[in-house]
């Protein structure tokens, strides 16, 4: 037995198989059909799709053929790549010096006709073979050689075919895994987007909206849908002496004195109006369709509820509030409620001062 010789391009036919993704794959029915054809064209009784790899050849096809593959020195197919060019045809083994005292010729399945047709990859590497071979000696005629190497044609184009829709497979794999990404990206930034807005809409000691989002409501509160004025009032209010309640008990208390306050103004204005800190230790109340001698009264009951705010300490607020006037700039309502807290500050503090 004369062991095949390995072609020179042996490094790159390797790359060029292991592209296709093949080896070890499971039975395709179009290669299975390719190697029926082959057969009864050439009357033989077996028949295979062959790869040779590094040190075996593995069968893509096969027809009563047991072996799924076989060790590369006792392969006909490694022999037949080594002329890429022609079919290789052994009319009887065990006359041929190179496989006479061959295994598969000795014994099972006693092979002694043997044609192989080179599969050619894109670039002209020789991959394996489409063959056909019989326990009996054979021949082909010119006409089976011819339909032989068509068919070895199209067993590479069915592997060419093949690789192509893995490849767009993986492809839209690797798409549809991207997008999942942007997506999720996308989703992530949104979400960002939208904290970061909420937070430059609130403030953070007291979590109440701050100044900046109270003058987008207020634009808002004195118009109704239809553009219509609406009967809305402005209180600002200022703790009495904060200053001191931060020398006598600290910052820290004066921060939870802060935020005790902003709690009783969200609940006592939840559901008409809303509460905004405006700045420091003063606070700003939108009242929404409210007249102003009950903005008045509400902001009396909130001034005997914050003077009976359990923190341990005495606490009273002064309070400016005034009635939008048609045709006024919230600015200017702003500076009349303003006006009315400086008012209530002189007048001796913890009271509410109606603006004119
Ligand atoms: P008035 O009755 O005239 O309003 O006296 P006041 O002491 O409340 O007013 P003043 O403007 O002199 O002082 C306000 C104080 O509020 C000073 C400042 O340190 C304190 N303050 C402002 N913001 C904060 C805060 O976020 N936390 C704390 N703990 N104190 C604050
Ligand atoms: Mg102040
Ligand atoms: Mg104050």
């Amino acid at each position: 037995m004369i062991k095949p010789s390995k072609p020179d391009n042996e490094a790159q036919r390797l790359l060029a198989l292991q592209r296709y993704q093949i080896l070890d794959t499971p039975q395709e029915r179009s290669f299975d059909d390719l190697v029926t054809i082959a057969t009864a064209l050439c009357g033989t009784r077996m028949g295979a799709v062959t790869l040779v790899d590094q040190d075996r050849q593995w069968f893509k096809a096969r027809q009563q053929l047991d072996a799924c593959e076989t060790h590369r020195d006792i392969s006909f197919c490694a022999h037949a790549i080594l002329t890429p060019d022609q079919v290789m045809v052994v009319e009887d083994a065990r006359s041929d010096p190179r496989f006479s005292d061959n295994p598969v010729v000795v014994d099972d399945p006693h092979v002694r006709f043997y044609a192989g047709a080179p599969l050619l990859s894109v670039e002209g590497l020789p991959l394996g073979t489409l063959c056909v071979f019989d326990a009996a000696p054979g021949h082909l005629d010119s006409s089976q050689l011819l339909a032989l190497t068509a068919l070895s044609r199209q067993v590479s184009l069915v592997m060419e075919l093949r690789r192509y829709a893995h490849e767009i497979q993986q492809h839209m794999t690797d798409r549809a895994w991207y997008e999942q990404r942007l997506a999720e990206y996308n989703e992530l930034l949104e979400q960002q987007n939208a904290d970061l807005a909420e937070q430059s809409r609130t403030d953070p000691l007291t979590g109440l909206p701050n100044r900046r989002a109270m003058s987008a409501a207020l634009e808002a509160a004195v118009r109704d849908a239809d553009g219509q004025p609406r009967a809305t009032a402005v209180a600002l209010l200022d703790i009495d002496h904060f200053k001191t309640v931060n020398d006598l008990y600290g910052h820290a208390t004066g921060d939870h004195v802060l935020s005790e306050l902003a709690r009783l103004l969200r609940a006592h204005f939840a559901g008409h109006g809303l509460a905004a800190r405006y700045g420091g230790e003063e606070f700003v109340v939108l009242m929404p369709d409210t007249p102003l001698a009950t903005a008045e009264l509400q902001c009396d009951f909130l001034r005997m509820a914050v003077a009976d705010l359990p923190l341990g300490l005495p606490l009273t607020i002064s309070t400016g509030v005034a009635a939008h006037r048609h045709g006024d700039a919230i600015e200017q309502t702003l500076a009349r409620a303003d006006a009315a807290l400086y008012r209530a500050k002189g007048e001796g503090r913890n009271r509410v001062i109606r603006a004119d």
